[in-house]
């Protein structure tokens, strides 16, 4: 059996900053530190964080300590909640987020309307359209942006996370449509690097193992890309879940994860892959 580790692997610089920020503010605060829904979507990583201190509060009266903004923003009811407490906040939104956000603002500015190719419900959507209002458009699909009355000036951007696909295709239709149309690339190349990597990874393997949090949506991207590429793909959490029938003695093993996987994780699956391979006789 032979394997090929990606690249890119581990957390993203986003992540890693609003992890060390977290990880800061329980150490220094007062009473630890809190964050709205998971910091990052790795269920494993949050229940480390959590045995550090840093909770996860799912209602306004299980926030206490620090309050920590995720990577991709947090909504304005929240702040406002953490605000009436009183809390300390300490802002962990990635940089190459709060940088879209202000792209976007910008284009209102010069008149603009702004589609955003992403996914409905996440934070960095449901902030942007908090700041933007009827100015902005969030859609996923082909079919919402034939459902759209597009008029003037629209300008297109990403959410940062979402697939390269998936934002070619609708540029390609908005274009379509549209007189006058802006594109600006929003996808973080973080992402961006793995999307790519998993492209190449899929001509040259028998067998991918994306390894994240089923939650995660670039985890989850990745997988889609061995799937629609026909290779034998697997998502897994945890070295617990690799299972040895997936493998053979003369089949090529791709390993990648996703930007919210922490090393320790990556690490117990390359341990448990080489038990397999030794198993295997390969
Ligand atoms: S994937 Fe990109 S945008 Fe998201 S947290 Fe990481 S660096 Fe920031």
């Amino acid at each position: 059996m032979r394997v090929v580790i990606a690249k890119h692997m581990g957390f993203c610089g986003g992540v890693r900053r609003a992890v060390d920020l977290a990880l800061r503010a329980a150490r220094n605060g007062q009473g630890g530190a809190s964050t709205w829904g998971p910091l990052i979507h790795n269920p494993q990583e949050v229940e480390r964080l959590s045995r550090e201190g840093v909770r996860v509060a799912q209602r306004p009266e299980e926030l206490s300590g620090v309050f920590v903004v995720s990577a991709y923003g947090v909504e304005s009811a929240v702040l406002e909640a953490v605000r009436q407490r009183g809390m300390e906040v300490v802002d962990a939104t990635c940089p190459v987020v709060t940088r879209a956000h202000e792209l976007a603002e910008r284009l209102v500015e010069e008149g603009y309307f702004v589609v955003a190719v992403g996914d409905h419900g996440h934070p960095e959507m449901v902030t942007l359209k908090e700041k933007l209002g009827d100015r902005v458009a969030v859609v996923h699909t082909p079919e919402e942006v034939a459902a759209l009355r597009l008029r003037g000036k629209v300008a297109v951007i990403s959410q940062t996370t979402q697939s390269l696909e998936n934002f070619r295709r609708i540029v390609a239709d908005i274009v379509t449509r549209v007189k006058e149309t802006k594109v600006v690339n929003t996808l973080c190349p973080a992402i961006t690097v793995r999307q790519e990597e998993a492209l190449r990874l899929v001509e040259e393997v028998d067998v991918l193992l994306v390894v994240g949090g089923r939650g995660s949506s670039n985890t989850t991207r990745l997988a889609e890309i061995g799937r629609q590429w026909g290779v034998a793909t697997y998502h897994v959490e945890t070295a617990d879940e690799l299972h040895p029938s997936w493998f053979s003695a003369d089949c090529t093993v791709g390993v990648m994860s996703g930007a919210s996987t922490p090393d320790w994780i990556i690490e117990q699956v390359l341990v448990r892959l080489d038990e397999i391979r030794t198993q295997l006789g390969g």
